[in-house]
């Protein structure tokens, strides 16, 4: 029940709504009146087929995806997503134009945070022969310059001529650096906010290998310029469900023949990691995670009845307010200080520090005592992080907003 359960503010595995746990017991004894549970089911079964395209209808309405796109489940979390990309986008590039020289064949990462730097780390190992560039760095920005605290400037950003990726990881778990998502992101007076993607500066002409890592902002409000996208991702653990599942939104010229593509001179791509092979074994090709899937659902199932990402959206902005505002509070008093300079904040991780000699340690003892947990920053930055992925309740939301402000006045 709600009051044995603590309140979890962890930055994935995150938490899940109680009603869906509640539910997702009965599936795991009887899925779809089978009379067999849910992780004893095959997965060729036409109970499971039937709610993985249930699943696939609620992601597509609730996100608006068009019908140029292709939405596929995998498994290998946001980390196997890094090397993916490059692989099924230089055989797309190959595909496109094979007489090009491999420097020509470039791969574009937009450097915000720990996440993006990995798959930077990643495109670095798999490019081979081919160009790998730095588009953007948030680090040349930093109020120290060389942590990742904002979005770089538009100016800052040079992307390619003809690139084969160009990436970039919309929110940044570990720093809570996150881009600004006005979806037109053009302001009244007609000049482009900052702190949004610059699209109005990607190469124009052909359809633009743009990649986006959404594994922690998936779901929590509207994604601007979806059609655009070449490829997005998630993994399933922080807004939508357990760990396990990967969901992918890939438009459909992206989803190539990679053998085809290996004969004119790419890289091989392992058959699992092959958009095409997802695409044409509908996600069943092997066996899915399909506890993953089945509780991912009945998250999606109970958001399409309280409203989708556009109720999402409003709950989640109210949460971030009331936490960035005690925050403010906090460092008024020179008691918290912000990691994110203003302008890049997260909606769905708060990242700061307490300032202090040993008060980090009581605060997260006193959150402990109040039954809030999971507000430790990440291992490599330190501090404060508090997730406000949509499981979390704005009343929960309130609950650690009071105590920040009863910490801060007995101070
Ligand atoms: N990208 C982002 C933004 C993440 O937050 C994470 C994990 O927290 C990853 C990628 C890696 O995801 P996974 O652990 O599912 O491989």
């Amino acid at each position: 029940t709600e009051s044995s359960r603590v309140i979890n503010f962890g930055a994935g595995p995150s938490a899940l709504p109680d009603s869906v746990l509640e539910e997702a017991t009965k599936g795991l004894l009887n899925f779809d009146n089978t009379g067999i549970g849910i992780a004893e089911i095959s997965h060729r079964s036409p109970e499971f087929t039937s709610y993985l395209s249930t699943v696939e209808a609620l992601i597509r309405s609730q996100l608006s995806v068009p019908s140029t796109h292709s939405i596929l489940f995998t498994q290998g979390g946001g980390t196997a997503q890094f090397s993916a990309v490059v692989l099924n986008l230089l055989a797309r590039h190959w595909l496109l134009f094979p007489d090009l020289k491999d420097e020509q064949r470039g791969l574009d990462y937009v450097l915000t945070g720990t996440w993006s730097k990995s798959a930077h780390q990643e495109g670095l190992r798999l490019a081979g022969r081919h160009q790998v560039n730095v588009a953007a760095d948030g680090r040349i920005y930093s109020k120290d310059s060389k942590s990742f605290d904002i979005i770089p400037p538009h100016e800052s950003f040079k992307f390619s001529e003809n690139p084969a990726l160009i990436y970039y990881c919309e929110n940044e778990t570990v720093n809570g650096v996150q881009f600004k998502h006005d979806t037109e992101s053009v302001g009244s007076e007609g000049k482009h906010i900052e702190g949004t993607f610059p699209f109005h500066l990607l190469p124009q002409g052909t359809l633009v290998p743009l990649v986006g890592d959404y594994s922690s902002s998936f779901m929590s409000r509207p994604i601007p310029r979806l059609a655009d996208h070449a490829v997005i991702y998630a993994g399933a653990q922080k807004n939508i469900g357990p760990a396990g599942l990967t969901i992918l939104i890939v438009r459909n010229d992206c989803i190539v023949d990679v053998d085809a593509a290996a004969a004119l001179g790419a890289q091989p791509v392992p058959l699992t990691m092959a958009y095409k092979t997802l695409a044409d074994g509908k996600s069943v090709y092997n066996t899915p995670p399909m506890l993953s899937i089945y509780i991912s659902g009945l998250v999606l199932k109970r958001n399409a009845e309280l409203g989708g990402v556009q109720y999402y959206e409003a709950v989640n902005r109210r949460k971030m307010q009331k936490v960035y505002d005690a925050l403010r509070e906090g460092e008024e008093k020179g008691l918290f200080r912000g990691h994110v300079q203003h302008g890049s904040e997260s909606w769905m991780n708060v990242v700061f520090v307490i300032l202090g000699d040993g008060k980090e340690k009581a605060f997260l003892k006193g959150a402990e005592e109040r039954g809030m947990t999971g507000i430790k920053g990440h291992r490599s930055v330190g501090g404060i992080r508090v997730s406000l992925y949509n499981a979390v309740t704005e009343e929960q939301t309130d609950k650690l907003v009071a105590y920040m402000r009863e910490f801060i006045a007995s101070q």
